[in-house]
């Protein structure tokens, strides 16, 4: 999709497909800071929001869905401190790196022996580290899906131990 295109007009795009949007922005490249064509769209999760990887045409464009790859990001945004965009575009109220409260960085009075306050987890670190456990960097790996069969066997198993347990104990 053209990087031009206005990110409200594709979140109303998808909203009448059914789709509702948290958060769409187009997504730049790091290395020569220009916009690429490629938007970032963050939406809950629901039934619904599913079916946004079978769109294939969006703004009479023909498109490709696909789930965020490790490889843009996380690029942190300047301005307001938030994941996988860039402060160019970015729109939304500036929040401080080192104080976390709603101004830009450059205005801020925070002083070097009061202790920075992240504005994503309140930890006392400035937003952009990388180890703030808010950042998507972080987030654990996802734990491994236990399917429906696989859980009754373990309960199955473990039944049967707690069974032999009992026989071994009263006897
Ligand atoms: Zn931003
Ligand atoms: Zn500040
Ligand atoms: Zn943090």
């Amino acid at each position: 999709m053209p990087s031009d295109m206005p990110p409200q007009e594709i979140m109303e795009f998808l909203l009448e497909l059914g789709i509702t949007v948290n958060d769409c922005h187009v997504m730049t490249n790091r290395k020569m800071g220009l916009p690429m064509p490629l938007f970032l769209i963050s939406l809950p999760k629901n039934g619904a929001n599913r079916d946004v990887y079978n769109i294939t045409e969006l703004c009479y464009m023909k498109i490709i869905v696909e789930i965020l790859n490790k490889r843009y990001g996380p690029a942190q945004c300047f301005r307001c401190q938030g994941f996988f965009h860039s402060s160019k575009y970015c729109t939304r109220n500036p929040k401080c790196v080192k104080c976390g409260k709603p101004h830009f960085t450059k205005d801020c009075k925070k002083t070097r022996d009061t202790e920075a306050t992240c504005c994503h987890c309140q930890d006392n670190h400035p937003a952009n580290y990388s180890g703030c456990p808010k950042n998507p960097l972080n987030k654990p790996p996802l734990p491994p899906k236990v399917t429906f069969w696989e859980e009754r066997t373990r309960k199955r198993k473990e039944m049967m131990e707690a069974e032999k347990l009992k026989s071994q104990a009263s006897s």
